[in-house]
């Protein structure tokens, strides 16, 4: 089922509109590594697959199937096997600022506050005088939803706060791009669909182009304007499906047929296996 689909996003590498341009362009990926004992572990592709600009794009797949990977490269946090990345023309060779990445867990500084925190990589990276770096990390602060947290330090916080600080670091250098690894897997049932209500708030508000990983095919529905379905390991494209849901999603949307036909058409790939919840 994969390579068929594969073959498909190969002869028609366009999957966009006539007149979008491919904004990120995937060609072939494909990754493995070296495992422990010498061996090769296949891990991701080949996968082609062209993702246009402001597009908020999820990807699913059994566990293990190369999503992180994927991502990572990406990110241009790891190398590539096979292939090519191309992002507005030009191939990604390692991290970039026009890429904010959000992993599961959002490793803040203790000893820094939550502006502290978001100003962070303008201080590595010496891109903004103080002031400009603490009046964005504010009004990004309030774009999460923080604005009255930004003297807190993070165990002074709950979990999806911390994490609404991670992303606010995410989008300090204003990136056209964010990545999402799992960002509100480690957080509680209600505080993850708050979440999920909040990032296509702030994806319709800001403008930006998310590629966005989980294991959970609601969540991928409910957040995605397309959802990547990816095979099992080494993951291949096994469908890309196009979510024509309201743009302005509420939570009530997830009990209406038409998103349990998205589900269902999703699950039915991994239901031989069981591999995906
Ligand atoms: P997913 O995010 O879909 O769970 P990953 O991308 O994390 O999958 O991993 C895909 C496969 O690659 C898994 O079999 C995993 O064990 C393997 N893998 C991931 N990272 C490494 C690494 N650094 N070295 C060796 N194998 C790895």
């Amino acid at each position: 089922m994969g390579s068929d689909a594969q073959k498909h996003e190969s002869a028609h590498p366009a999957t966009l509109g006539k007149d979008d341009p491919a904004f990120i362009q995937i060609d072939g990926l494909e990754k493995s590594y070296r495992s422990r004992d010498g061996g090769i572990v296949r891990a991701l592709g080949p996968v082609s697959i062209n993702i246009r600009k402001r597009e908020f794009l999820t990807v699913v797949g059994p566990s293990g199937c190369g999503k992180s990977t994927l991502l990572k490269l990406l990110a241009g946090l790891i190398e590539r096997s096979e292939g090519s990345i191309r992002m507005n023309g030009k191939e990604i060779q390692g991290p970039q600022l026009d890429i904010g990445v959000v992993f599961q867990s959002p490793v803040l500084l203790p000893w820094r506050t939550a502006i502290e925190n978001v100003t962070l990589p303008a201080e590595i990276h010496n891109t903004l005088d103080r002031k400009a770096s603490n009046d964005r990390g504010l009004a990004l602060l309030s774009m999460v939803g923080l604005s009255d947290f930004h003297g807190k330090y993070p165990n002074e916080l709950s979990g999806g706060m911390q994490q609404r600080v991670a992303i606010a670091r995410a989008l300090m250098h204003e990136p056209s791009t964010l990545l999402m690894d799992e960002p509100f897997g480690a957080l509680d049932a209600m505080t993850r669909e708050n979440m999920n209500v909040e990032i296509r708030r702030l994806w319709a508000e800001a403008g930006k182009t998310i590629i966005f990983v989980t294991h959970s095919i609601p969540e991928a529905v409910f957040l995605g304007t397309r959802v990547l379905v990816l095979s099992s390991r080494p993951g291949q494209v096994a469908e890309i499906v196009d979510v024509d849901l309201d743009k302005r999603r509420t939570l009530d949307i997830v009990t209406s047929d038409v998103f349990g036909n998205y589900t269902r058409r999703i699950r039915r790939h991994f239901n031989s296996n069981g591999a995906i919840e």
